[in-house]
C-alpha cells in the first residue's frame, strides 16, 4: 500500500516530508484492457500539509514497468515508465458532490491517510502509448496466415493478386 499519512503531515503544516513507497498491483486496466506490471509501481515525492488543508506533493516520481503488446505484430513489449511532476495538489473535499475536473486531486475531509495507488495508476495511464510499437517501422502480421512479416514475407499471394478464391467466383460468374 501506498499511503500518505494524513494525520501525520497534519501534525506539522508547512515542513516538507519525504514519503517514498512501492506497491504491487497484479495489472493495471488501459483502454479496456488488463496490463501486467513487471515492478512494483515506485513512488519518491515530498508531502507538505497546508493550513487550508490542501496537501502538496512536490519532486514527485513515479516509475513502472508495464508489459503490453505492440499494436501491429503483436510481440510482448515491456515500456518503462517515468511520470514526473514538479507540484501534484490533493485537496479536501468541500461538498459530497464529487469534482468533475478530471485533474482535481482531491481527499475526503478528515480522512486520517490516502491511499495514493488510485492516483498513481492514473498518472502511468497518461503516459502510456494509445498504439504502442515494438519498433517504429514494424511491419506487423500477414491479414492471410498471420506471419510476422518482420521475419521475412510468407508464402501468401500478394495483396494485389485479390483473394484466389474470388478469381474463381469471377471466372465463373463471367
Ligand atoms: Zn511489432
Ligand atoms: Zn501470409
Amino acid at each position: 500500500m501506498l499511503l500518505l499519512k494524513v494525520k501525520e503531515l497534519k501534525a506539522m503544516p508547512g515542513r516538507a516530508v519525504p514519503v517514498e513507497g512501492r506497491t504491487e498491483p497484479k495489472h493495471i486496466s488501459y483502454l479496456g484492457r488488463e496490463l501486467p506490471l513487471k515492478d512494483p509501481i515506485f513512488l519518491k515525492a515530498k508531502a507538505v500539509y497546508q493550513k487550508d488543508g490542501t496537501i502538496e506533493l512536490s519532486s514527485v516520481d513515479v516509475r513502472a514497468t508495464v508489459i503490453d503488446e505492440c499494436s501491429r505484430c503483436l510481440k510482448e513489449l515491456t515500456s518503462p515508465i517515468t511520470a514526473q511532476y514538479e507540484l501534484l495538489e490533493f485537496e479536501p473535499e468541500k461538498s459530497e458532490i464529487p469534482s468533475l475536473e478530471e485533474d482535481a486531486f482531491t481527499y475526503p475531509t478528515g480522512a486520517n491517510e490516502i491511499d495514493l495507488l488510485p492516483y498513481m495508476i492514473g498518472l502511468i495511464v497518461s503516459e502510456l502509448e494509445v498504439k504502442p510499437l515494438c519498433k517504429p517501422d514494424c511491419k506487423g502480421l500477414c491479414h492471410h496466415c498471420g506471419h510476422d512479416l518482420n521475419e521475412g514475407p510468407c508464402v501468401c499471394p500478394k495483396e494485389d493478386d485479390g483473394d484466389p478464391r474470388l478469381k474463381v467466383l469471377k471466372k465463373l460468374l463471367n
